[in-house]
């Protein structure tokens, strides 16, 4: 099986499997796991911010992120396809009880006039606006890059109204390497950032939320209060560690992917691809071909190869790791071979 469901089925290496075995424990609650701290003193100086967090998932950092930022009633403003309000299962009415102001963005992107025109004024009957939430690369818009200078524009602007700036960078290592800057020129246009080491990076559990100092220590209370305080976590802290040190820079090997991949799907009839291809993800558009998407994946899963419906006639298809240019060169001819199967039926 050619697994393209996503970049969470990576499997860790030799090495992060290794750096497991070895690692020096201790009871993290204690703050006595050195292969964690190791892990959160590296992430705060890569992401540039005072202090991290080793957290249990994307999901759990975002939700510790609201909770911190946040008091019950407020009001986040977040782009209408962002993670945070599409896929994770209503968490922040639920656990942060905040409401959510989303604004439909252009490939994930957000008009800073659209955020700036919803941030509320002082007035007894509005809730306050408590935190603003930037995607990057945005997951539904196809792994899109939202550029540094939209998110600039957007801090400052929030900066003035003291309104926090939280990033939802699961993969802010795939817009780096897109962009071809550092997650720095990203992460100073933020108060918090979250990213993921279980994605492109290959880890197998974990994530970092990132922030000041007085942030990550009110953050760390939120933590606990989920459950999520570990005791020997070094054993997934020091897989991460690997990760996030050693497998950034080899993300552009699945951005290459991504583009042969969309480039021989955009030359097969019936199929399109609907996004800018920017980093790992590829976005098809099967209805010209008669067919739902679900019947796409299940087709395609029968000759070999795994992909997601993103919506009633889309498929994602995502590059990673765990699959090499000659898995895509396959993948395509089973694309290619399931087109015209289908085609012929229509
Ligand atoms: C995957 C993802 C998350 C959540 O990560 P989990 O570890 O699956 O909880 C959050 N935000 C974005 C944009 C993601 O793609």
């Amino acid at each position: 099986m050619i697994d393209l469901r996503s970049d969470t089925v990576t499997k860790p290496t030799e090495e992060m499997r290794r750096a497991s075995y070895e690692a020096e424990v201790g009871d993290d609650v204690y703050r006595e796991d050195p292969s964690v701290r190791k892990l959160e003193e590296k992430a705060a100086e890569i992401l540039g911010k005072e202090a991290a967090l080793f957290v249990t998932s994307g999901t759990q950092g975002n939700q510790i992120a609201v909770l911190t930022h946040c008091r019950p009633g407020n009001e986040i403003l977040l782009e209408s396809d962002s993670h945070i309000f599409y896929y994770e299962s209503g968490a922040v009415a639920a656990l942060a009880g905040v409401q959510t102001r989303t604004i439909k963005g252009d490939k994930g992107q957000m008009n800073p006039a659209d955020v700036f025109a919803a941030i509320r004024p002082e007035d007894q009957h509005f809730p306050e606006t408590g935190l603003i939430c930037i995607e990057n690369t945005h997951n539904r818009a196809g792994g899109a890059v939202v550029q540094v200078a939209n998110m600039r524009e957007i801090y400052h602007h929030a900066n003035a109204h003291s309104i926090p700036v939280h990033v939802d960078g699961a993969r802010l290592f795939n817009a780096a390497v897109s962009a071809n800057c550092s997650v720095q020129d990203f992460t100073k246009y933020s108060d918090t950032v979250q990213i993921c080491l279980s994605k492109g990076l290959g880890a197998p559990i974990g994530s970092i939320l990132a922030g000041s100092e007085d942030f990550i220590r009110r953050a760390r209370k939120w933590r606990k209060r989920l459950g999520g305080g570990l005791r020997q976590v070094g054993i997934i802290a020091a897989p991460g560690l690997v990760a996030l040190t050693k497998m950034t820079e080899r993300l552009a090997e699945d951005h290459e992917n991504a583009q042969y991949l969309a480039k021989s799907i955009r030359e097969i009839e019936g199929l399109s691809i609907l996004n800018s291809v920017d980093t790992n993800i590829v976005v098809v558009e099967v209805a010209d071909l008669g067919c739902t998407a679900d019947q796409f994946v299940e087709a395609l899963k029968q000759k070999g190869v795994l992909a997601v419906t993103f919506g009633p006639t889309l498929v994602r298809l995502t590059t990673h790791y765990d699959v090499t240019k000659a898995n895509i060169t396959t993948a395509i001819q089973a694309i290619n071979e399931l087109t015209k199967e289908v085609i012929g039926v229509n």
